[in-house]
């Protein structure tokens, strides 16, 4: 038997990058998988077709993390398609850097809404779904930033500590219920939000990892697995880095 038979997974903002390999990876390990993100597009489809082929069931959904309302329909809708979410990954997440003399409000506001505040509004629906059924992993995603700080990026380090603040508490918050919640924090991971990133910087980077190449989303996939699994079932409230050693 697989590690999820019969388990149903939510990956938000899995259209692409470690959100779909996250979703790939659960996906052949027997999970049934909904996913979500800011819109349907084709690589909608072809997520949904590639999951499918794999003998499971999946769907993908158009929805702002950022937004309680769509959250809360979000849930719903699922439960309705699917009858239960045993496994909520909160994957969605922008950048938008500047040192802290130029970034507007508005880019402020958009990091945290998008990586911090769509965690409370995922976590806040799905929590009844959870104690009812009295199983639950949350796996949410924050970054080696946010333990770290990085200049350029204050409001991106903001909404990943703040993520991982929220992790422990909803730890503490759910564990009577046997819902766990735990952190992931990637260092450098090769995707689209790392391409926007220079060149040289890259190099710089790079360098400074022990093991001398950036991540994969699959390095990330695999830790995410281990964490919505049963092999990680005395293990809640805690932040894992997916780094290479670059922070240690
Ligand atoms: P990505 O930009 O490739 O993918 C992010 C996905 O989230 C996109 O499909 C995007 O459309 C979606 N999204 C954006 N806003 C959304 C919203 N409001 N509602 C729903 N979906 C939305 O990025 P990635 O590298 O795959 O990152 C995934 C997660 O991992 C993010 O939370 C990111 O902060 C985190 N992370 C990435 C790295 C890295 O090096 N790539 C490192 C640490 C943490």
């Amino acid at each position: 038997m697989k590690l999820l038979t019969g388990k149903t997974a939510l990956i938000t903002g899995a259209n692409r990058g470690i959100g779909k390999s996250i979703a790939l990876k659960l996906a052949a390990n027997g999970a049934n998988i909904a996913f979500s993100d800011i819109a349907c597009n084709d690589d909608t489809i072809q997520l949904e077709n590639e999951i499918q082929a794999l003998g499971v069931k999946a769907k993908g959904y158009a929805s702002d993390a950022s937004s309680f309302s769509s959250s809360e329909e979000l849930i719903s809708k699922v439960v309705s398609d699917f009858t239960t979410i045993d496994i909520l990954v909160n994957n969605a997440g922008i950048t938008r850097d500047n040192l802290l003399l130029r970034m507007s409000e508005t880019d402020w506001d958009r990091v945290i809404n998008v990586n911090l505040k769509s965690v409370y509004n995922l976590t806040k629906a799905i929590q009844k779904v959870m104690i009812q059924q009295r199983f639950g992993s949350i796996i949410n995603m924050s970054s080696v930033v946010g333990i770290e700080g990085n200049g350029g990026q204050s409001n991106y380090a903001a909404s990943k500590a703040g993520i991982i603040g929220f992790t422990k508490s909803m730890a503490q918050e759910l564990g009577s219920r046997n819902i766990r919640c735990n952190a992931i924090a990637p260092g450098f991971i090769a995707t689209e939000m790392t391409a926007k990133i220079p060149q040289a910087a890259r190099d710089k980077w790079i360098q400074d990892i022990p093991l001398k190449r950036p991540g994969t989303p699959d390095d990330v996939a695999n830790l995410a697995l281990f964490l919505a699994s049963d092999l990680s079932s005395y293990i809640t409230g805690q932040a894992i880095t997916v780094c290479g050693g670059l922070h240690t």
